[in-house]
């Protein structure tokens, strides 16, 4: 595979893989999306995305990747990123990340979505609102001719503007035959960093996950779980894109929202 400064691009066919491996991940987190209601236990949401990754032959990315012991990562209000599914039960007004990825042919598909559990306040909706539309505006600042860290200063840049805060112990990456590749990509600017050109063939997993407060996030006990320290809300939006000639090209973007008109 070809390389720029230790970054892979890949080729027509590698992009190929790639849109089916996300275009799995998306499926998937539309059948969860529909199964996110009051009254759900998180681990169900596990066992559904499990029956999906048969239905369609892949294996579930994240399930043993370090450790991780499940296929979704599920994080509910509070907590940003990397919760366990458990007995828990989804309660109106809750918001659940769901971060997921399959491994197809070599590839690896990776995507992010917050979801609202039955009714939730116009503040929590504006939170998913601004991590959505950062992600949106994080890919369009992804084009060849800009360099990586304008899609950071994008992102940053909205949120902060809109009142709400970015995480920044975890960050987006490059993605293919390995779940994380070269380029990290910082929700952020951070204080040093040396800018990358942006290249066709390159594969980004872009996720801001923002807070309603303040920006520092604490691990729980289980060594995984990553919490708001001062508690406050938390949404997480991922889509794996290819950069392309045209532009850049949503793999992960959902079928069931696009038909209706939706760009993601
Ligand atoms: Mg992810
Ligand atoms: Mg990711």
């Amino acid at each position: 595979m070809k390389k720029y400064l230790g970054i892979y691009l890949k080729n027509e066919k590698e992009i190929n893989i790639l849109r089916e491996a996300n275009r799995i991940v998306s499926i998937i987190l539309d059948a969860l999306q529909e199964s996110v209601r009051p009254g759900v236990k998180t681990i169900d949401l596990e066992e559904t995305a499990l029956t999906w990754c048969s239905r369609f032959n892949v294996k579930p990315a994240f399930k043993g990747y370090r450790g991780f012991p499940y296929a979704i990562c599920c994080s509910v209000n509070e907590q940003v990123v990397h919760g366990f599914p458990s007995d828990r039960i989804l309660q109106e007004g809750d918001i659940v990340s769901i971060d997921f990825g399959v491994i197809y042919q070599g590839f690896y598909g990776d995507s992010a979505r917050t979801f609202p559990v039955g009714t939730i306040s116009n503040s929590t909706q504006t939170l998913l609102d601004v991590t959505r539309d950062a992600l949106d505006i994080g890919i369009q600042s992804a084009v060849v001719g800009n360099q990586l860290y304008d899609i950071s200063r994008a992102i940053q840049r909205y949120v902060e503007d809109h009142g709400c805060s970015v995480v920044k112990r975890f960050v987006g990456h490059g993605i293919g035959r390995s779940l994380h590749e070269k380029p990290e990509i910082p929700n952020f600017i951070p204080q040093r960093y040396s800018d990358i050109p942006l290249k066709t063939g390159m594969v980004l997993a872009i996720e801001p996950m923002v807070t309603a407060g303040k920006d520092e996030v604490e691990i729980l006990s289980d060594r995984w779980t990553a919490v708001t320290k001062d508690n406050s809300l938390a949404a997480h939006f991922e889509h794996t894109i290819a950069l392309t000639s045209n532009g850049p090209e949503i793999l992960s973007r959902s079928y069931a929202e696009y038909g209706q008109g939706r760009s993601h």
